[in-house]
């Protein structure tokens, strides 16, 4: 039995079940560009629905701050929902009141009806109890569908579930059975990946997974800030010069928990940020010293080869961030190697690997890696704050 309270707990036959998915999706010209986040929920919907439950659908869109915003509505969606679910799908011209009453009384068991977006009433990202009991109003359980939303304590990702049973859909038990098995019981030694731009940003991430892991890689332009504070001067390279002292810290503490600490030995160097700059490949350690002009904007030849085998030494691999400015070839290199190896040592069963973050999606995609990983997380927030050790006000409300 997973912690989580899932759909094997309830009886969902014939009931008015609210669905809190993610349908924040990319659409141009009023159409769904990229239907990633609805194939998603496909699974929940679809076994709520042959279980003769009324699947009503509850999300937000944007940021309307509260109040109506045409061009925030998510009746665009209904098409795409409908195309991908093969049946059709009710839409609601309000998530509360008279609206939603009457669409969702005309529902028959197994019907599909989507809410316009809950972010219209201010009283959504307030967690206001009036406006979490309006949206009760309309059901007799709560499936929670949507990680990526569950940092925050909003009425449709927490208050709902003082009114009613609450219970996780399954793309949200999937993102959570992954997300344990990377962090939270992961098999031994556990590494990470941790690069990307700037240090200011993970700070409370580096903070909680020195005490987890055996192993953590440090990249990017992250890196950089920690050589620096080992003594090196990097030129024009991205470093943030007032967290010297918290790099020494985060240094100090991981040798004290037996965390490993891995910094790049190599680096690419180039005098301009931009693809296809010309680059050398340059030792790095505390007594580099770069021309002002000179930048670090990837790891070395030597580096990636040493992430590589720490990588077949780990049997789970947490990565967030890349290992460089992947964006601009010829930088993308160690973030693109790095990432296969990930994937083929995933393939052959030697390694579980999580990854997440938005650019970190973007990254592995470009290494044509993500497929292979054992899971790829695109909730951005959300995953981040997981990392952090922290725990989500829509992931607690499921625990048993
Ligand atoms: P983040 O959102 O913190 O994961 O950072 C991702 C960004 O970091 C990407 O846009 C990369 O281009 C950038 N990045 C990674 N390494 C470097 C580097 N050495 N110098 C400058 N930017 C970098």
């Amino acid at each position: 039995m997973t912690a989580f309270k899932t759909l094997d707990d309830v009886d969902v036959s014939g009931k008015r079940v609210l669905v809190r998915v993610d349908l924040n999706v990319p659409m141009a010209d009023g159409k769904v560009t990229d239907a990633t986040r609805i194939l998603r929920i496909l699974p929940t919907i679809g076994e709520i629905s042959e279980k003769g439950g009324k699947v009503i659908l509850l999300a937000h869109f944007g940021r309307p701050k509260g109040k109506p915003v045409e061009d925030m509505s998510l009746a665009p969606v209904v098409e795409t929902l409908s195309d991908m679910t093969g049946k059709p799908v009710a839409f609601a011209s309000d998530c509360i009141g008279e609206a939603a009453a009457s669409c969702i009384s005309k529902m028959h068991d197994g019907d599909i009806a989507l809410l316009e977006n809950t972010r219209f009433h201010p009283g959504e990202e307030k967690n206001d109890p009036d406006f979490a009991r309006a949206l009760a109003q309309n059901g007799d359980l709560f499936v929670a569908d949507a990680f990526s939303a569950s940092h925050r304590a909003h009425a449709s990702t927490v208050g709902l579930s003082d009114h009613m049973e609450t219970v996780c859909g399954r793309t949200m038990q999937a993102e959570l059975e992954a997300l344990e098995q990377a962090l939270g019981n992961p098999r031994k030694p556990v590494g990470a990946v941790v690069g990307g731009a700037k240090v200011s940003t993970k700070l409370d991430l580096l903070d909680n997974l020195v005490e987890k892991l055996d192993v953590l890689i440090i990249g990017g332009g992250m890196a950089n800030t920690f050589l620096v504070a080992q003594g090196a001067s990097l030129g024009a390279s991205l470093v943030e010069n007032d967290l010297l002292d918290t790099a020494r810290s985060i240094m100090q503490k991981a040798e004290a928990q037996n965390c490993r600490i891995v910094l790049p030995t190599d680096g690419a160097v180039a005098t301009e940020f931009s693809a296809g700059a010309e680059n050398r490949n340059l030792a790095l350690d505390a007594q580099t010293q770069l021309a002002d002009n000179e930048m670090v904007l990837d790891a070395g030849t030597s580096a990636t080869q040493a992430v590589v085998s720490e990588f077949s030494n780990l049997k789970t691999l947490v990565w967030n961030g890349p290992l460089g400015a992947f964006e601009m070839e010829p930088f993308d290199r160690a973030t693109v190697q790095a990432a296969q190896a990930a994937a083929r040592l995933t393939r052959e069963g030697e390694l579980v690997s999580i990854a997440g973050g938005g650019d970190t999606v973007a990254a592995l995609n470009h290494a044509d890696a993500a497929k292979d990983f054992t899971y790829v997380s695109t909730a951005g927030g959300a995953f981040l704050e997981w990392m952090e050790g922290k725990e989500l006000p829509g992931v607690a409300i499921l625990r048993r």
